[in-house]
């Protein structure tokens, strides 16, 4: 299929030209990269804003029970769900849990819901990259909300608050070591924290939970421009289905004050400024690795770094004049070369 027809399939709402197109920027053979570079130019329209919401949690706390059903809601009410996942997990087994289709099986049968497992990929930035790109996709597809799933382990959390609008935590029931085992870094970057399960026996326990987090919460700084009572900590069931429709009215509420604000679009300004700056820098460290020569310099002036033979700052000022061809006085090598 040609980048034209493709496009025009994509911008039609064709799931199968979607799922072709993010394939295409997953893939890293340098054809392929030109052709996700035109489309996603070609496809690029400020008029389609899906609402982007981080979704995190760790494993066993209801994350795909509550992206079916909540996703299920959605359609319901006319939205177009596309769900997708950074899994860091993934990179390593070389196999993908979250965003297996298998877990949401009414979703995934859903025709106004689009499922896309995570990439299996070793370097975090590059499945950054492609989510990023898929985002786009997904938008341009008339998808006007997009879960980006993670699990709440490692770095994935920040890298998924990076490219959405909205972040949100899921919790299970759980006492003070709950609270203590959640990073403060994830708790700084939630909008909305939600404790999962808060049916039958574990319902009280849920709505003490909630209110041990709402509590903390308050403790943290306000995201500046945010509405009051924000972050928030609200309590659910996926399995019931209770209190989806109040997680998703906190969420339009939220994206609704920050769109008036100008804040939702300084975020995304601040983000496309944060992702081009990434890209910048990795690609000179995809060109580090990638060129033998750079390589083997690099390893050489990291053993003399190591072994005291020479001064870290100097090293890099040598090897930052290889890369950019400027001329650089090398430690050990005066001349350069
Ligand atoms: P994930 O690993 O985060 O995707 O978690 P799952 O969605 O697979 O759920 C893990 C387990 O928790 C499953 O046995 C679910 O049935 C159960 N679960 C998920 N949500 C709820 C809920 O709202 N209430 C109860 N009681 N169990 C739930």
């Amino acid at each position: 299929m040609d980048l034209d027809t493709l496009s025009d399939r994509l911008r039609r709402g064709d799931r199968r030209a979607l799922s072709r197109a993010i394939t295409l920027v997953e893939s890293s053979r340098d054809d392929h990269r030109r052709d996700a570079a035109a489309l996603l130019e070609r496809i690029a329209d400020p008029d389609r804003q899906a609402m982007r919401i981080g979704l995190s949690g760790t494993p066993g706390v209801g994350k795909s029970t509550f992206i079916e059903a909540f996703g299920k809601m959605l359609t319901g009410q006319g939205h177009r769900v596309a769900v997708l996942a950074v899994d860091p997990s993934s990179a390593r087994s070389g196999g993908s849990i979250l965003g297996d289709k298998t877990r949401m099986p009414h979703l995934a049968r859903d025709p106004s819901a689009f499922i896309r497992p995570s990439p299996s990929q070793t370097e975090l930035g590059g499945v950054a990259r492609r989510t990023r790109e898929a985002i786009a996709l997904c938008e341009a597809a008339g998808f006007d909300v997009v879960l980006v799933e993670t699990v709440g382990v490692g770095q994935s959390e920040t890298l998924v608050a990076r490219m959405t609008d909205l972040f949100v935590l899921l919790l299970a029931p759980g006492g003070g070591d709950e609270l203590q085992g959640v990073k403060r870094g994830i708790m700084e970057i939630a909008d909305l924290i939600l404790i999962n399960k808060a049916d039958g026996a574990m319902r009280r326990q849920a709505e003490s939970t909630r209110a041990d987090y709402a509590g903390a919460l308050r403790l943290l700084r306000r995201r500046q421009g945010d509405p009051d009572g924000f972050p928030k900590a609200l309590a659910v069931s996926a399995v019931d289905g209770v209190g989806l429709d109040l997680a998703w009215a906190e969420m339009r509420g939220l994206a609704d004050h920050r769109r008036a604000t100008g804040h939702w679009d300084r975020t995304r300004a601040a983000q496309n400024r944060h992702w081009f700056e990434e890209a910048v820098r990795h690609g000179l460290m995809r060109h580090l690795a990638g060129d033998p020569a750079t390589r083997d310099r690099m390893a050489a002036l990291g053993e003399a770094v190591a072994h005291g033979r020479a001064a870290p700052s100097a090293a890099a000022e040598e090897m930052l004049g290889r890369l950019l061809g400027t001329k650089a006085e090398g430690p050990e090598n005066p001349e350069g070369g």
